[in-house]
C-alpha cells in the first residue's frame, strides 16, 4: 500500500510520501535505543510533565487533528474531536496513575523470610524501545492508549502507523516533540508493512504491540515468537449484542443503533451480531431497523452526517463481499445493503440490518467492518449463550438484561474480554482492554495495560 492520504469522501489522493530508506531507519533505531538509555532514569514527576504537556496541546489542537482524521479515514468530525478529546484525557489519566500503578510490590515479609531473604519486593522497570504497528480506524487514540502508558512506564515508542494516516502519524510525533519528549522518545516511521519484520527482528527493539487484523497479528507475532520478543495483540472482534426479555428493548434499540455505527461501523468493539430474545424480538427489530434505516450518510465534515464513508475501497468491497454472500445463500437485508446511490463518489455504504444469516454464509463467523449489523432470534438463555460464543473473536459482548442471575450466567460464561451490561462497550483508562480467541492476547489501558511492557524483576536481599 503507497503511504498517502486519499480522501475516503472522494477517493481524491491529496498527498504522498516517500518510505524511509534503510539507513533513515537505522538511524531512528539508534536514536531511539540512546533515547531509551535516558528516558528510563527519569523519574514519573518528569514524565507526567511532559504527558500532561502533550495532553494539553492536544487539546488545543484538537480541531485541527479531528479535521486531519477525518480527511484521512472518513470518520465524522464530531467523533474525531470526541476521539482526541479521549486521547488528552487518557494522558492525564496515565500522568496521574502511572507512579501508583508500577509502584513496588512488598510480598508478605513472613514470606520472604522463608525464600531465604532478609526482605525482597518487585519492582517494574521499563523493557525498552516498544515498536507500535498501528491501524487507521481510530489514528490518534490507538496510538495514544499504547503511547501514553509506554512512555510513563520509562518504554520509548516506535510507530508504524497504518500507510493511510501518515499525517495523524507525523502529527503525533510532532505532538511529543513539542511537549518536550527528548528526541527519539517517539517517533513515527513512515514504512510499509514490509519493512515491519527487520524492525521487530533488531536488537534494539524490546518488543512490539500491534492492533489491526488476524493476518497482521499473525505475522508480526511470528517474528517476534522467533525472537523471544514480548507482544500484546488487539485485532478484530465480532462482538454480540444480547437482548433479553427483562430488557428496556426501546433504549437497547437506540444503543444498538450507535454500538453498530460508531466510526462507520469500522470498530473492533463495535456490536456487531445481535441476538434478540423472542419475546422482544419483533419490537426490537422494528426499532433497530428503523433507527439504522433513518442515519444520515453522507459528508463526514458535515455536523449533521452520522455515518461517513469506509477508509478505503478494499474495505468497501470486502463489505460488500459479505453481504452479498449472506443474500446469494438466503439472508434478507431489513434495509441498507447497498451503496447509496445519491453519493456515487466516495466508499459509501447504507447502514444494513441482515436476518436470517446461518453459520453458512461468511457473516456469521467473519467480521464485518462497517455499518452492517446481523439480527438473530433465540429462544432462551442457553440459546443466547451459545450463540454469542459461536464465533472465533472473543474481544468485548454487550447484554440487556436487568434480572441478576441472567447477568451473572453471562460473566461467567462468554467467551470475551469484557462484558458490558445494559450499555455499550467503550474503552476507558482505569479499564483493562483486550481479548481472548482470535481477537488477540494481552491488555492494555489500565494498571493490566502500563505492565505489559515492564521487566516485572525480583529484588531480592540475602
Ligand atoms: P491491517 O491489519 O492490514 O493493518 C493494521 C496495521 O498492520 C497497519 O499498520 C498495517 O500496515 C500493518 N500490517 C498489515 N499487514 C502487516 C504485516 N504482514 N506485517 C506487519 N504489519 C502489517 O488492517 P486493514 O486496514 O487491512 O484492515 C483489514 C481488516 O483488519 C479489517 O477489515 C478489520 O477486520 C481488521 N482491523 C481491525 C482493527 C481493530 O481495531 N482491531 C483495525 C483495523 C483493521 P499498512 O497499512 O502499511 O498495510
Amino acid at each position: 500500500m503507497p503511504i498517502a492520504t486519499v480522501n475516503p469522501a472522494t477517493g481524491e489522493t491529496l498527498k504522498t510520501y516517500q518510505e524511509l530508506a534503510p539507513e533513515e531507519i537505522e538511524y531512528c533505531l539508534a536514536t531511539a535505543a540512546a533515547a531509551f538509555r535516558h528516558h528510563r532514569t527519569t523519574g514519573f514527576p518528569e514524565r507526567a510533565r511532559l504527558l500532561g504537556l502533550a495532553a494539553d496541546l492536544l487539546d488545543h489542537d484538537r480541531d485541527t487533528v479531528a479535521r486531519l482524521m477525518t480527511t484521512e479515514m472518513g470518520k465524522p468530525l464530531a467523533a474525531a474531536r470526541a476521539e482526541a478529546a479521549k486521547c488528552a484525557k487518557a494522558m492525564r489519566w496515565y500522568a496521574g496513575h502511572a507512579e501508583e500503578l508500577l509502584a513496588d510490590e512488598h510480598p508478605d515479609p513472613a514470606e520472604v523470610t522463608d525464600s531465604g531473604a532478609a526482605r525482597a519486593r518487585v519492582r517494574y522497570r521499563p523493557l525498552g524501545v516498544v515498536l507500535a504497528v498501528m491501524p487507521w480506524n481510530f489514528p490518534l487514540w490507538q496510538v495514544v492508549r499504547f503511547a501514553a502508558p509506554a512512555l510513563m512506564a520509562g518504554n520509548v515508542g516506535l510507530l508504524k502507523h497504518a500507510s493511510n494516516v501518515p499525517q495523524t502519524a507525523l502529527f503525533l510525533e510532532d505532538l511529543f516533540r513539542r511537549a518536550g519528549f527528548p528526541a527519539g522518545c517517539f517517533q513515527t516511521l513512515l514504512v510499509g508493512s514490509r519493512a515491519v519484520e527487520g524492525i521487530l527482528r533488531d536488537r534494539r527493539v524490546a518488543a512490539a504491540t500491534l492492533t489491526g487484523s488476524e493476518p497482521a497479528g499473525r505475522a508480526v507475532a511470528a517474528v517476534a515468537a522467533d525472537e523471544i520478543k514480548k507482544t500484546v495483540l488487539e485485532l478484530g472482534g465480532s462482538d454480540p449484542y444480547v437482548v433479553l426479555s427483562s430488557a428496556d428493548v426501546d433504549r437497547a434499540a437506540r444503543t444498538a443503533v450507535t454500538a453498530r455505527v460508531q466510526n462507520n461501523g469500522q470498530s473492533c468493539i463495535a456490536a456487531k451480531r445481535f441476538i434478540v430474545h423472542t419475546d422482544v424480538y419483533d419490537a426490537f427489530a422494528e426499532r433497530f431497523a428503523a433507527g439504522m434505516a433513518a442515519l444520515t450518510v453522507g459528508d463526514p465534515m458535515a455536523e449533521s452526517t452520522d455515518v461517513g464513508p469506509l477508509a478505503s475501497e478494499q474495505g468497501r468491497a470486502d463489505l460488500e463481499e459479505l453481504v452479498d454472500d449472506a443474500v446469494g445463500r438466503g439472508a434478507t437485508a431489513l434495509c441498507g445493503g447497498r451503496r447509496p446511490k445519491e453519493l456515487p463518489r466516495g466508499w459509501f455504504y447504507e447502514p444494513t440490518v441482515l436476518v436470517g444469516v446461518t453459520p453458512e454464509m461468511r457473516i456469521h463467523h467473519e467480521e464485518a467492518f462497517g455499518p452492517v449489523a446481523t439480527l438473530y432470534r433465540v429462544r432462551d438463555l442457553d440459546e443466547a449463550v451459545e450463540l454469542a460464543n459461536d464465533t472465533p473473536f472473543g474481544l468485548s459482548s454487550n447484554v440487556w438484561t436487568r434480572d441478576e442471575a441472567e447477568q451473572e450466567r453471562f460473566a461467567r460464561d462468554i467467551e470475551a474480554g469484557g462484558v458490558f451490561f445494559n450499555g455499550m462497550t467503550a474503552s476507558h483508562p482505569a479499564l483493562p482492554f483486550g481479548g481472548v480467541k482470535r481477537s488477540g492476547y494481552g491488555r492494555e489501558l489500565s494498571g493490566h495495560g502500563i505492565r505489559e511492557f515492564c521487566n516485572i524483576t525480583t529484588v531480592w536481599h540475602g
